[in-house]
Order: structure tokens, then sequence, then C-alpha cells
């Protein structure tokens, strides 16, 4: 049978400050990053602990009441805006953001969902050990929305997705139930590992509470370069020769192209210390053998005498490798300020990359002549940023499905890191196979019959209400 909602009711539970209605105070819960996406919402409810978590969830579950999990709101697909119908109740996990413990024998930490990535970083480096997981949104991103969007960033050549960080999860399923498994085992082969459920599903099959991570030593030596390269097939062949000289050292291999790079002068005043080129590495290792830097210099010096790139430099302080990484991590702000521009978080098998560049390239200046394209991302983990500049009245869904046809083609995925949110339902549905997509059908029915977990998100409705 279905009961009332009520604040009143939600205020019990969490307390008086813990339910927010005030419209003023709710607009940023409202409206997504960016400003693409906006909603309206009952209320915003901040519960402070798992117990209250659940208990939120089970009077909305109840009430049919549809549940909207938010982080730190930096997500690029709009998965914790509510819909229009002001029906939603947004739940902000912002008052769980404890570190319950960090063992350094085991190099782990639990920490609760709410807890800012930046922080658990800092916990992590204090005790001397590293929380791989390095985006520019740190500083307000969350560990539930993290773990929800399975983020990706620069360290992923080295250290996988935030997916593979995690040893345990605590969630609160759809229907208010607590489910813990919040063990430190690296090893744990004992029957379904249900956590993946949860990591990556945008919070449309439960409520993250909290999390083991698997930390990592923290090197001691760090080598950050830039190169310039002739093409992205050159680009590659520096990625082949590093990956041998120095494989498991490489922690980043970032590709952005001369364009990308004239965009930041313009819009940024941020230039290369190298002569213009076509196509631009950035890469980054680390270790604590002190023979690093030699090794690096080495494996640059061979490049160069290749002819895989034509120019190089290697930070020689602290200072330059954040001027080094500011040029790369300026690219999204520049391609702001030039004007409209469609984003495609793409990514390819690593070695079809330049194919897939050409090809697209290609296709889409036939298709939109007026267009600019703006390609960069963590090639060393075959995800490309292939996001396009066009004018105000060019036909976005056009340019989408041209570039995500083409994707597809090539074997890739229609989203690398980003996720789907609401933003790329349609795009999935069109792009993913029909047994791929009944078997997402079945798993969301399983643990959502009555889809009030985030709907709308990842999926359609109606692949619950029919
Ligand atoms: C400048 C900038 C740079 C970025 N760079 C990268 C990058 O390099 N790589 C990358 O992968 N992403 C990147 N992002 C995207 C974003 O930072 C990530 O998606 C991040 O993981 C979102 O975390 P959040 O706490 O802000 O989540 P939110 O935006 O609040 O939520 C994201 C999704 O997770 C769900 N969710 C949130 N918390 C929970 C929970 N506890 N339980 C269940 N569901 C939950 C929400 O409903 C929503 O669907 C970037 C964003 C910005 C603004």
């Amino acid at each position: 049978m279905m009961e009332d909602f009520s604040i009143e009711a939600l205020r019990c539970i969490v307390g008086e400050r813990g339910v927010i209605t005030d419209e003023a105070d709710l607009a940023p819960f409202c409206t997504d990053w960016r400003g693409m996406f906006k909603g309206r919402a009952r209320c915003a409810v901040l519960p402070r602990c798992t117990a209250e978590v659940a208990a939120v969830v089970r009077l909305c579950a109840a009430a049919r009441v549809p549940i909207v999990p938010h982080g730190g709101n930096t997500g690029l697909s709009g998965g914790a805006t509510p819909d229009a119908s002001g029906e939603q109740v947004i739940l902000s996990l912002s008052r769980m953001s404890a570190i319950r413990s960090l063992d350094v024998i085991g190099e782990t930490m639990e920490v609760e969902a709410g807890c800012i990535l930046q922080v658990a970083q800092e916990a992590a480096a204090d005790a001397g050990l590293l929380l791989p997981i390095t985006l520019a949104a740190e500083g307000s991103a969350r560990i539930g929305g993290i773990l929800s969007t399975n983020a990706g960033g620069t360290n992923v050549l080295r250290y996988g997705m935030a997916r593979g960080r995690v040893l345990g999860l605590e969630v609160v399923t759809a229907d208010g139930s607590i489910v813990s498994g919040l063990r430190q085992l690296r090893k744990d082969n004992a029957g379904y590992d249900w956590k993946q459920l949860f990591i990556g599903t945008e919070g449309t099959l439960g409520i993250i509470t909290a999390a083991v991570l698997q930390l990592a030593p923290k090197s001691r030596q760090r080598v950050t370069a830039l190169l310039a390269v002739p093409s992205a097939d050159e680009a590659l062949a520096v990625l082949r020769l590093a990956r041998q000289a120095i494989g498991e050292t490489l922690n980043a291999f970032e590709l952005m192209s001369g364009p990308a790079l004239e965009l930041v002068a313009r819009h940024v005043g941020l230039t290369t210390p190298l002569a213009p080129a076509p196509w631009y590495v950035l890469l980054e290792a680390s270790s604590s053998l002190p023979s690093l830097r030699d090794a690096v210099e080495e494996m640059l010096a061979d490049v160069l005498e290749r002819g895989a790139a034509s120019d190089g430099v290697i930070a020689e302080s602290e200072k330059q490798e954040r001027e080094l990484w500011h040029l790369r991590e300026s690219i999204t702000e520049a391609e702001a300020r030039e004007g409209r521009s469609i984003k495609h978080d793409v990514s390819v098998p690593i070695a079809l990359i330049p194919a897939f560049l050409r090809v697209a390239d290609e296709a889409v200046m036939n298709a939109f002549p007026l267009a600019r394209i703006n390609a960069f991302g963590h090639a060393g983990d075959g995800n490309i940023h292939y996001n396009v500049i066009i004018p105000p009245d060019a036909d976005s869904q056009a340019l989408n499905r041209l570039v995500h046809d083409l994707v597809v083609d090539h074997g890739g995925s229609i989203s690398a890191e980003h996720g789907i949110g609401q933003y790329r339902v349609d795009e999935l549905h069109r792009c993913r196979s029909a047994p791929e997509l009944e078997l997402a059908r079945r798993i969301k029915l399983a643990l959502d019959p009555a889809g009030l977990m985030n709907p709308g998100k990842v999926l359609p409705q109606t692949i619950v209400t029919g």
C-alpha cells in the first residue's frame, strides 16, 4: 500500500537542518555544474549516517517517491540533477564525510560516500600513501559520486578506473536495506561480487554510503615531460617506446592537438615551451627508484632520434611540472570561451586512435564545414575527448550520431569516463546491442522493481514502467 510522504517525517529522521525546502537553497541541487540541466525537487535531504540513509529510502519507497543521489555535483552527464516534475527527493551524502579508518600495513582506507576526493587523497598522503584517483574536479567530487560514475582521470593508465580501487562497499538498496561488504580483502572470491553492480551505475540501483579503497605506495621521484609529435600515429609510436622503456612507471600519457593548445594560448594566455606542432604528448612517470630521471631522459633521446617526436622538454622543477599540466587542464576552459562546443567523451582501442581521428575528422568536416575539432585526452587508455566547436544553429544531435556511429564502427564506447546520466540515454540505446540492454533491464528490475532509484538516468524510465 502506498503511504503518505511528508517533509515532517523526513525531518524526524535527519533533523531540522537535514532537509532543505527553501527554493533558493534548493536551486544549486537542481542544476548541474555546467548549467546544462535544470530540474525541480520536493526537497534535498542530508542524512548523517547510513542508518538515516536507509530510513529515508524506506520512507520514500513506501510513498513511491523517487530519489536522486547527489555527491559533489561535478558530474558531466546530468546524473545528479532531478527531472522537471518537482516530485523527486534529492539525497545528498555531503554530511557523511568521515574517513573511518586507514590501515598503513594493508594500504587501505575506509571512507564515507560524502568525503571529498581531495580530502581522502590528503589523508592518504599524510600516511605516506597514495589514493591514485586524480581528476580536475577532485576538490569538489565526493567518493560516492566518484564510485557511482566509475570515474577515470589522468592516472588510469597505471592505476585503472575508480572501480579498480574498491575492495569493499556499503550500500543502501532500493527497499531501504543496508548491505555491508566493507571488507579489506584483495582476494575474495566467495560468491557474487555484488559491489560491482553499484559502481558506475550512477545511483540507479542503490545508494553507496561507504567504501574500502585500495591505496598505493607513494613514489618518491616524479618526472613530467612534454613532447611535440608530427602525427597521432607517431604519438602511439612514442607510447610504445615509453611502455617498453619505463612502462611500469608511466602514470599518464595525454594527447593534445595543436589546435587545442592554440585555444589555450588564445583564451588562457598559456603557451608551450616547444615549437608549434600538429600534436603534443604530456607524459608523467613516477617511481621510488632514483634512476627514474635517467631512464626517462634515455627514452626521450631514443624517441627524438627515431623521429617519433620533433622536440621535447622535461620539467626541471615542481613549478615547471605544474605549468605543463596547466596546459592540459586549461583546454576545457579555453574551449568554453571559444564558443559552443559539442563534447564526445569516447574511447576506442588504443591502436585505432589515429584511424578513428582521421575518419571522424573527415566525416565531421564534410557534414559541418564550419566546425572546428578540438581533440585531446587520455590517449594512453584510448580515451579521446573528441569535442567539436560548431555554430549556434548547427544540429548537435546529428553531430552526436555521426561521431558515435564512427566510435562504434571502431569498436569503441560512447562514454569512456563521464557516464550516461540523462545526457546520453538515447545514444546508449542506439549504440548498445539488444542483448546487452536486455541484461541491463533485468538487473534494474531485480534491484529496483519500482523504478525509484534515479529514474530516467542511464536507462529510459520506460524500462521499468513498460
Ligand atoms: C573540471 C572537471 C573535470 C572532470 N574531469 C574528469 C575526469 O578526468 N575523469 C572523469 O571520470 N570525470 C571527470 N569529471 C566528472 C566528474 O568529476 C566525475 O563524474 C565525478 O566522479 C562525479 O563525482 P560527484 O561527487 O561530483 O558526483 P555527482 O555529480 O554529484 O553525481 C554523479 C552521479 O553519481 C550519482 N551519485 C552521487 N553520489 C552517489 C552515491 N553516494 N550513491 C549512488 N549514486 C551517487 C548521482 O546520482 C549521479 O548520477 C570532471 C568534472 C569536472 C567538473
